[in-house]
């Protein structure tokens, strides 16, 4: 079945420089970009976003680290792309690797480049769809349709 799905490169990968490493694995994928813009992401979108996560214990400082808040980035910024083609939200979802990046398998983009802080963050260079529910709603959430290729 055709799928979208939303990738979000997050603020580690902007500044640890991994934006280019991590759409070369996504191309590879064979899915298309079908659209793509860079997001200054406002505490309200972070907290929508995440809305499912909000009773986690971590939920506050994921929403610092979806904000750049750990890297720096002033502006909050992310850069946000809608993927699309057969199984799209599996298949970037396998590109990607498991949430934790100690357990996530070597060549995957977080087993590659994402980390734990001492803290115990989990900042894993990417966000990408869960489900087709998931995906849904968060590339309406991200996207105006007129922003996304037909
Ligand atoms: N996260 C974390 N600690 C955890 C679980 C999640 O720091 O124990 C962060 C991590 O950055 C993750 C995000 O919260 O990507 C969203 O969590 P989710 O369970 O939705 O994982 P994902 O869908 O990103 O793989
Ligand atoms: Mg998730």
């Amino acid at each position: 079945m055709t799928e979208q799905t939303l990738v979000l490169i997050k603020p580690d990968g902007l500044a640890r420089r991994l934006t280019g490493l991590t759409i070369d694995r996504l191309d590879a994928s064979g899915l298309q970009m079908v659209a793509a813009k860079m997001v200054g992401v406002s505490e309200k979108l972070a907290r929508e976003h995440y809305k499912s996560l909000s009773d986690k214990p971590f939920f506050e400082n994921l929403i610092k680290y979806i904000r750049g808040e750990f890297h720096g980035l002033k502006d909050h910024r992310v850069l946000a792309m809608v993927y699309r083609g057969e199984n799209a939200i599996k298949k970037v979802r396998e590109v990607c690797g498991a949430t934790n990046p100690e357990q996530a398998a070597a060549g995957t983009i977080r087993g590659s480049f994402g980390r734990i802080t001492t803290a115990g963050q989990f900042e894993n260079v990417i966000h990408a769809s869960s489900d087709p529910s998931d995906a849904a709603r968060e590339v309406a959430l991200w996207f105006k349709p007129e922003e996304i290729l037909p």
